[in-house]
């Protein structure tokens, strides 16, 4: 096969001599951990999100699953979420022997459906986890009634939407707590990395402790108080999560200049159909995804998605269901037709291209390759 003339990958770094600068700084320092640069990382997210506590962690996994503890997820226990996610929102609940309870999702937004989440509560939830699927954030308010009228903890996977808003209110701000996750794909990066935020000082008391070997404050480095991890951030990433803080308003607003150069291009392509965003909610873009219109059927989504690598165009599906992966389908017996509308979408939907060094030009091609192949 012959090689492509240009290749646009699915997703790059914003990463500039800001943050290599920070890096070389912290170096320098000698404090590579427990340094200056986790607390002030920590104070740009929370101070960004609104909240009275952040607390890094070394990754979004980290965070849900110290999140889980913290509220006391354990055995027996039940948390509602959504199987359009990616793994971890899942994972975090069986790390210590909790049932992930899923609900379908809503056929236009992708995000949890409140209506079955409300009817999924059982008196074993303990918690009710929606996930802001490729950033847009689910419909906080009426999440937040039904786990008042049965008194249960909401936690938000805020992983793809730093930024986001919803009725005003910001992702990570919009529940008892929530997590960010900073992989190189995601909004701003640390490499690896996560951040909880909480207005909760008991939650965030025990994540501090718990990322930290169930250490207390104030305690000594030998002095354990309870079963913890070392989920700790480096100073090494903390200072390159302070320079992409400091740059995030112009990230975002790049973010969101491809995504609207890609909606003007598809928005009335009939063969695919666009993610519905809600006027109360502000989006901040995660990736950029299309789903193939439900009358279209050739080539197969998956034969598409190789015509475009082919074409050196990034491409992936996304998401798998989770209730169809391997162990959960023999752990808990899912198969296909459980959730049919997260199934529908997830056999359907296509990333393309997404992150703010793209060039109209680049988004040009993409779309034009796009609507050829199809
Ligand atoms: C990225 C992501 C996470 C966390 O991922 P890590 O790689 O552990 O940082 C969790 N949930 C969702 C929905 C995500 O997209």
């Amino acid at each position: 096969m012959t090689k492509p003339q240009r290749e646009i990958g699915l997703s790059s770094p914003d990463i500039t001599q800001a943050e290599i600068d920070a890096v070389t700084e912290v170096l320098r320092s000698g404090r590579l951990s427990l340094g200056p640069a986790v607390k002030a990382f920590e104070q740009a997210v929370a101070q960004y999100c609104g909240t009275r506590h952040a607390i890094a962690v070394s990754s979004g996994t980290c965070g849900l699953h110290l999140l889980m503890r913290s509220i006391g997820v354990g055995p027996g226990d039940e948390v509602v979420t959504t199987p359009f996610s990616f793994i971890a929102s899942a994972n975090c609940v069986l790390f210590d022997g909790g049932r992930p309870v899923f609900v379908d999702i809503d056929a236009d937004t992708w995000n949890i459906d409140v209506d079955q989440a409300a009817s999924a509560v059982t008196s074993r939830t303990k918690a009710i986890l929606p996930v802001h699927v490729f950033g847009l954030m689910c419909p906080m308010d009426e999440l937040r009634a039904i786990a008042d009228r049965h008194e249960l903890r909401l936690i938000e996977d805020s992983c793809e939407a730093l930024g986001s808003t919803y009725r005003g209110q910001r992702a990570g701000a919009a529940a008892d707590a929530g997590v960010f996750g900073f992989y190189p794909n995601k909004q701003i990066t640390t490499g690896e990395g996560g951040m909880i935020t909480t207005d909760d000082d008991e939650i965030a008391r025990l994540c501090r402790s718990l990322r930290n070997q169930g250490r207390d404050s104030g305690m000594g480095w030998l002095s354990h108080e309870r079963l913890g991890y070392n989920y700790r951030l480096s100073d090494v990433s903390c200072a390159i999560g302070v320079a992409q803080m400091r740059r995030i308003d112009e990230i975002l607003s790049r973010r969101s200049r491809v995504a609207g150069w890609y909606v003007e291009r598809l928005r009335d392509e009939p063969r695919v159909v666009l993610q519905r965003l809600p006027d109360d909610c502000g989006m901040s873009w995660f990736v950029f995804v299309v789903k193939l219109a439900d009358d279209y059927d050739e080539p197969t989504r998956n034969d598409l998605i190789h015509r475009l690598r082919d074409a050196g165009i990034g491409s992936n599906n996304y998401f798998a269901p989770i209730h169809l992966q391997e162990f959960y389908r023999e752990q808990f017996g899912y198969k296909p037709g459980d959730f049919p509308v997260c199934e529908a979408v997830a056999a359907r939907t296509v990333a393309l291209p997404f992150h703010g060094k793209l060039t109209e030009s680049e988004v040009d091609h993409v779309c034009d390759t796009l609507k050829r192949l199809l």
